[in-house]
């Protein structure tokens, strides 16, 4: 089962110093509210009510900001609409999608496309087996196929400009954009004063300074024994993926709503990952790509961004040994 719980302490004893005894004048709040679609949960620690409630508030308020740029469940969404924009033309963006892109095309080029945002087309067509309880069609598979992969996606940093090389590409921000806006969203309560913060959208958790007088949040994961361990994390991002939540059961086999792109179907692997990246938006990118890639084919990456850990977790119906998808 995965498992990820989030233990919140208190203040500093002894302040020292001025910043010391600011911390330690902090009190903790906490605020929750649905962004994106899930659970949006911010704990801070700020010397009055007033400034918490107007702190969490933007913190919020940038989030829904980044939903209406990322999400794909609204044709309205600067992603949706930049989908609709005509194939071969260069098309301007806004930074932050411009930055999502290209901080996804990093993740695909190193994972060797097993994250891949471009796959709008197959979770559109995945999310409709998961309600009917049937695989796709062959022929819409093929097509969808045919449709993903960032290689249809030319992106030019220098004109912030964005052009479609195929009709049909669609994008699907789920395994980046919650990450994203989290670290957005704490670095709005930073650039107010606050850095002692956690924001935690839906399971992927960017952490800012540790709490008043702590060397960090206590994060509980479980490991791949399956055995809970805590951790005391600050200014990390730390993502979870698995089925444990969403998975359906076709002809008698289980898949999970993270698909393979090489397939188009959803994972049949029985680990879920816990990733600790320098960042949320990375920690939740390599936790999609290295559920895609399992334990033995995820190496390159962690070349890549080699502070991130990756914690393994057997699900409830498999071992730690059954890696691969
Ligand atoms: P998460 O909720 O962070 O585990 O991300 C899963 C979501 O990302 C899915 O619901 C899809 O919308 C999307 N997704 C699924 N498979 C992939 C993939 N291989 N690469 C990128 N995004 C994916
Ligand atoms: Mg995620």
């Amino acid at each position: 089962m995965v498992a990820l719980i989030l233990c919140i302490c208190g203040c500093a004893s002894n302040p020292a110093s001025h910043a010391q005894q600011a911390e330690a004048t902090a009190f903790r709040f906490e605020f929750a509210r649905v962004v994106m679609g899930s659970r949006a949960r911010i704990v801070l620690y700020a010397p009055s009510e007033g400034d918490a409630v107007e702190a969490a508030r933007q913190a919020f308020d940038e989030m829904d900001r980044l939903n209406l740029v990322l999400s794909d469940y609204t044709d309205t969404s600067e992603a949706m609409r930049l989908c609709a924009a005509p194939i071969g033309v260069p098309h301007p963006v806004s930074p932050d999608l411009l930055d999502v892109l290209l901080k996804s095309a990093r993740v695909f080029e190193a994972s060797d496309g097993a994250f891949d945002p471009s796959l709008g087309e197959l979770t559109r067509l995945w999310r409709s087996s998961f309600r009917s309880g049937r695989l796709p069609d062959p022929d819409q598979l093929a097509d969808a196929t045919a449709r993903s992969g960032l290689r249809l996606v030319r992106i030019d940093e220098a004109r912030s400009t964005i052009e479609l090389l195929a009709p049909g590409v669609r994008f699907d921000f789920g395994a980046i954009g919650k990450g994203y806006a989290a670290d957005r969203a704490l670095r709005v309560l930073a650039r107010r004063g606050l850095p002692h913060a956690m924001v935690d959208l839906g399971g992927d958790i960017a952490l800012g300074e540790a709490p008043p007088g702590e060397s960090g949040w206590r994060v509980e994961a479980t490991d791949d024994r399956g055995e809970a361990r805590e951790l005391l994390l600050a200014n990390l991002g730390v993502a979870t993926s698995g089925d444990t939540y969403r998975s359906v059961t076709i002809d008698g086999v289980r898949y999970s709503h993270i698909l393979d792109p090489r397939t188009g179907l959803g994972l049949r692997s029985s680990l879920a990952v816990t990733v600790i990246a320098d960042e949320a938006w990375l920690a939740d990118a390599i936790a999609c790509a290295a559920s895609v890639l399992g334990p033995k084919r995820v190496q390159p990456l962690l070349q890549r961004w080699s502070a991130t850990r990756i914690l393994w977790i057997p699900s409830q119906n498999g071992s730690a040994e059954d890696d691969e998808s």
